[in-house]
């Protein structure tokens, strides 16, 4: 099917711009940062992909700022959850826990 096909190269997009977002982010360029988080949106509402779940917790569901752990959000780990908070507009997002997180913030 000619939409399924779409939705892949769509979310292969996706993909791509929130690894491009995480290295402007590390290079101190959020304004960049951002405005990837900005079209990884508008794709996945355009074609109705959904952001893949490592992704989702990259930027905030209120102010959509590309969050990176000790910039601009701070990650916290409870039981079995994992607490970000946005440091631009105060929002908390709890997520499931996911291992990787934990992985990265061993290896700090
Ligand atoms: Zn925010």
């Amino acid at each position: 099917m000619k939409n399924r096909s779409r939705q892949k190269i769509a979310q292969q997009r996706i993909k791509k711009l929130f690894q491009e977002a995480e290295k402007r982010a590390k290079q101190g360029r959020m304004d960049l940062a951002n405005r990837y988080v900005e079209i990884a949106r508008k794709i996945s509402m355009k074609y109705l992909v959904r952001i893949p779940k490592e992704y989702r917790m990259r930027y905030c569901k209120k102010c959509h700022s590309y969050l990176l752990p000790g910039k601009n959000c701070m990650v916290r780990l409870k039981k079995h959850r994992v607490v970000i908070k946005c440091l631009s507009c105060n929002h908390f997002m709890r997520y499931p826990y996911i291992r990787e997180i934990k992985e990265k913030r061993k290896n700090k």
